[in-house]
């Protein structure tokens, strides 16, 4: 696996766990040559998830981005990194649910949306925030009226 930060081959697996119910095995793999730590899926059948953004451009589902864009809102937020973990590990479930090899950043988008609005009201408004800033303005001042009611 070529590592996201030197781009080296080689790495060691340091853990190696089973999520969402068993169907995916988690390792967590460390870089030989810069030490940097990575996370890749394991999946049967794996599929590889494919995201259209909207100015069309295609890229394999990047499950960092989700955790970043995630961890991002909840800054200093009571929000711990394993339940960020956790949110990812239930969007990506639902996007294997599909049974799509295609699916919209948008969508990506709204998903996390839907889990942080349970988790956190500041986080989902910051995340919406950003998220819908080329998109709709008012759904985002509506979001911050309701928050200060
Ligand atoms: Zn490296």
């Amino acid at each position: 696996m070529k590592c996201p930060h030197c781009g080296h081959e080689e790495d060691k697996v340091v853990d190696s766990r089973s999520v969402q119910d068993g169907r995916a095995v988690r390792r967590r793999r460390e870089c030989l040559k810069c030490s940097d730590r990575f996370t890749t899926y394991e999946y049967i059948e794996n599929v590889v998830m494919t995201v259209v953004k909207s100015d069309h451009r295609r890229e394999p589902f990047d499950r960092q981005k989700v955790f970043s864009g995630i961890k991002l809102a909840c800054n200093k937020r009571p929000v711990s990194a394993k339940k960020v973990e956790a949110m990812v590990d239930e969007i990506e479930a639902r996007l294997h649910e599909l049974s799509k090899n295609v699916v919209t950043s948008q969508y990506v988008g709204e998903l996390i949306m839907e889990k942080l609005k349970e988790v956190d009201e500041v986080a989902y408004v910051r995340f919406a925030s950003v998220y819908r800033q080329f998109q709709d303005k008012e759904e985002f001042f509506k979001e911050i009226k309701k928050m200060l009611e």
